[in-house]
């Protein structure tokens, strides 16, 4: 596994120190939304457990990644389970559930494992599907092992984003490798669990030309190793590395118009490929230069149903001249830049202070 160490201490710079944010005993948050865990679209419960955050923290974190923000360093397993409870009287007659913790569910030192036991004796029991996530490294036997009996009902979900290793150390800054996650996701499917597999469109100090590519390419070699691919567009997250870089003008979040094309280009690989952009149309999310609601509404359509066709068609019918003018043009220059934000700085004269 290769590690950028000069790359790890500027994110790692950017981490804010005091670690202790809102109340212990309560999810970040809770809500409902579609997803299609069962394959089809149905409402899915999604809970954030406030936890005490990724293990990479304790060395640096994903360029990308401003998950710590909302971690508290002195939540117990006690608080975790009220945490539980806090849920139960919410999910109604949900049948699905995703679970985040800013970090891996598996990690038996975030979450102890009696903890994990108490969910899914209280949660797990009433659902048909529950999506957790984990780091590679938590993908081993032994620590699946308590969770065996439920494994078909669960799915994990394995932040690949990239399976160029270069990116993977360079840009993101994850501290894993493609050859980890497929041992992992060896691992968990022989064992008779689902895997999603996330892959992040347009990490840092690539183009957005060249992160298209990496998508597609990416999809195709995730593909054999899980039930679905997620595509995450990029969004602008607080306190991170991504965040410094487009508040200077060199990183542009991917237009709307570069996740349609690795969506469509990626239905050929024989899985089923999502995409639920966070901050869509927005200026810290993926967007076109004019917001597209239309847009954005048929790729979440199309990732529900896994009905493309209609995607397709928005796609294929739209003038992309100007579009792919600028993607020439970006990829053309040494260092990415988001040309409007840069000119609007240096207009403003904040460029240069
Ligand atoms: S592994 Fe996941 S939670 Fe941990 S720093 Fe990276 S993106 Fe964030």
């Amino acid at each position: 596994m290769q590690v950028n160490r000069q790359l790890a201490e500027s994110v790692r710079e950017l981490m804010p120190n005091r670690r202790n944010n809102g109340q212990n005993n309560r999810p970040v948050s809770f809500w409902k939304e579609m997803d299609r865990l069962s394959g089809g679209p149905e409402k899915t419960a999604v809970v954030i457990f406030r936890t005490k955050g990724c293990s990479w923290y304790n060395f640096s974190s994903c360029s990308m990644c401003g998950y710590f923000n909302d971690v508290s360093d002195s939540v117990t397993a006690e608080d975790l389970k009220k945490q539980v409870d806090y849920i139960l009287d919410q999910l109604d007659d949900i049948k699905s559930i995703k679970v985040f913790t800013s970090g891996s569910f598996l990690d038996p030192l975030e979450v102890p494992i009696d903890v994990r036991n108490y969910f899914m004796s209280h949660v797990g029991e009433r659902m048909s599907r529950i999506l957790i996530e984990s780091r590679t490294e938590y993908l081993t036997g032994r620590n699946l092992e308590n969770l065996k009996k439920y494994a078909d009902s669960i799915r994990i979900a394995i932040g690949v984003e990239s399976t160029n290793d270069n990116i993977i150390a360079n840009s993101i800054n994850k501290g894993t490798s493609y050859t980890k996650f497929v041992d992992a996701a060896k691992t968990a499917r022989e064992m008779g669990f689902e895997t999603r597999s996330y892959l992040l469109l347009k990490p840092p100090f690539i183009s957005e030309k060249s992160a298209i590519e990496d998508a597609v390419r990416s999809v195709s070699m995730v593909a054999g190793y899980s039930s679905d691919v997620s595509i995450n567009p990029m969004n602008i997250q607080r306190n991170t590395l991504v965040e410094k870089l487009w508040k200077n003008g060199q990183y542009r979040p991917p237009r709307l118009w570069s996740l349609a094309d690795v969506i469509l280009r990626s239905t050929e690989f024989g899985t089923e490929v999502v995409s639920y952009p966070t901050g869509g149309n927005r200026e810290r999310g993926t967007h076109n230069e004019v917001p597209d609601p239309r847009l954005l509404e048929l790729i979440v359509d199309a990732s529900l149903r896994q009905d493309f066709s209609e995607l397709r068609r928005y796609f294929e019918n739209a003038d992309l001249t100007g579009y792919r003018e600028e993607l020439e043009s970006e990829a053309a220059q040494p260092y990415q830049v988001d040309f409007r934000r840069m000119t609007n700085k240096i207009s403003s004269g904040s460029f240069f202070v």
